[in-house]
């Protein structure tokens, strides 16, 4: 495995984050103790840093690879804007996880510098909880360029956890350069980078070796990269490709004869694009929400590309 130091935070992270939302209530939906199995497959691997978040709901999973590997970093992110808000949302990461601090804690999903001001009060909360010892380091998450553009003028992010893939799918404002612009300039300027999606959200998977070779080739401004693993196989397969090595041919075979649905998130706004977008006719609105015919959709992705809100994934 390879390590890098995320900015100037002094914390070395692993080059593979795993990412546990794949393994919640919300996508595979594992069982805590079937969570820490792959946690632990994982470790042996030399993975050492897990992304969580308030809304995920794997605290629980979390705090199983807390009992496992007690110094393991974590990375968590809330949606709180205030004060008080700051304050519930960090005191249930650390009794989630069961430990007396939180490696990195983020803004989740930012989108701007107007966003980033607007949620001012709960970062200065975390920055007080970081000079007390309970927060490692700061930052924010965001599909945004936008974002990333505003970020650069706040030196006091410590991390910044961009979306990012070879498509930019996912990107809500912009192309994959001009994401990649920001990222590399706030690199340059000290931030941490955690790039995100690197897959899509799952929609490049049958493109996975392009997808992971133009990721890992941003070795000079990405420190690490969040993958969601739901299997010893997904484990097994990327853990040797980010150590360089060639994966098993057996976990490779897995992978490819995985079945994948489309999930459609609970915060769909029923906007209707990804209904006109599918030439399959898969979609349907139903009670204010996108729903999928399972047998009439082909995984193609189109409905994924105009979604504003990111909510549909393949899994
Ligand atoms: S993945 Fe393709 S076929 Fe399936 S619902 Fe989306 S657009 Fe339609
Ligand atoms: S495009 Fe996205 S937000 Fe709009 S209906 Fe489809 S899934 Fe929901």
């Amino acid at each position: 495995m390879i390590y890098h130091e995320l900015g100037r935070t002094g914390i070395t992270v692993s080059k593979l984050c795993f990412g546990s939302l794949t393994m919640g209530p919300f996508q595979r939906d594992l069982t805590p103790a079937q969570g820490a199995v792959l946690f632990e497959r994982a470790f042996e691997h030399g993975v050492n840093f897990i992304d969580t978040a308030h809304i995920y709901e794997t605290y629980p999973h979390v705090r199983e690879a807390v009992r496992i590997k007690p110094d393991v970093i974590v990375c968590s992110k809330s949606y709180a804007y205030d004060r008080a808000g700051a304050e519930e949302t960090l005191r249930t990461c650390l009794e989630g996880i069961g430990r007396d601090y939180v490696d990195v804690f983020l803004l989740h999903e930012q989108e701007s510098i107007h966003t980033i001001r607007g949620h001012r009060e709960a970062l200065e909360y975390y920055i007080e909880m970081k000079k007390k010892g309970y927060i490692r380091a700061v930052g924010l998450s965001t599909h945004y360029v936008a974002c990333m553009d505003g970020a650069l003028r706040h030196p006091e992010l410590d991390v910044l956890f961009p979306l990012i893939n070879k498509n930019g799918i996912g990107i809500a404002d912009g192309t994959t350069d001009q994401m990649l612009e920001k990222i590399r300039a706030a690199h340059e300027l000290g931030h941490g980078i955690i790039a995100m999606k690197p897959l899509g959200g799952g929609h490049l998977i049958a493109e996975r070796e392009a997808c992971l070779d133009f990721i890992l080739g941003l070795d000079d401004c990405v420190d690490t990269i969040a993958i969601g693993m739901q299997s010893i196989a997904e484990v097994d397969y990327n853990c040797a490709r980010f150590s360089g090595e060639t994966p098993d041919p057996a976990a490779a075979e897995e992978l490819r004869q995985t079945k994948r649905r489309l999930l459609i998130q609970d915060w769909c706004e029923g906007c209707g694009a990804c209904v006109a977008a599918c030439h399959n006719h898969a979609l349907r609105l139903e009670n204010g929400r996108a729903v999928v015919d399972p047998d009439k959709c082909a995984l193609c992705s189109y409905c994924a590309r105009v979604c504003p809100q990111f909510t549909i994934k393949v899994i």
